[in-house]
């Protein structure tokens, strides 16, 4: 078979981090079967991600990181949680606001508050599950 090795080790690479889909898989075990190069290749770039994950630094890092981002989390929470009760508190126990306003502030600074503890659960999701975390560090 004749193997184009330079373009295939991007392929390779990712193969090896498991980031194909089923059929890119199945093209690169067509081709390490067909090519010793890039078989060679992918062993190479299978022990290299291997090393890299098993790393201690690394899980010491992602600890520190997660760790980091709960007590943000948390604390951005707590903070903004306890500063608009404070402020809705004294608003609904004052005369001079309309009903509507009782009704509808609470109920918008609920929803902000739901739509930023989502969007930060949603990052801290996409970081622990980014592909790229590993190459980069
Ligand atoms: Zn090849």
């Amino acid at each position: 078979m004749d193997c184009q090795c330079q373009e295939t080790e991007a392929l390779l690479r990712d193969y090896a981090a498991g980031r194909l889909t089923q059929s890119d898989r199945q093209r690169v075990e067509l081709i390490i079967e067909d090519c010793d190069q890039c078989a060679k290749t992918l062993t190479q770039l299978q022990q290299s991600t291997a090393t890299s994950i098993s790393q201690p630094e690394n899980e010491e890092t992602n600890t520190a990181l997660s760790l980091g981002q709960i007590l943000t989390v948390g604390g951005l929470c707590t903070l903004y949680g306890g500063g608009i009760y404070l402020w809705l508190d004294g608003m609904l126990h004052s005369d001079e606001i309309p009903w509507a306003m009782k009704i509808g502030l609470p109920a918008l600074f609920i929803g902000i508050g739901i739509l930023l503890t989502s969007v930060l659960i949603q990052r801290i999701k996409a970081a622990k599950n980014d592909p790229y975390k590993d190459v980069k560090k």
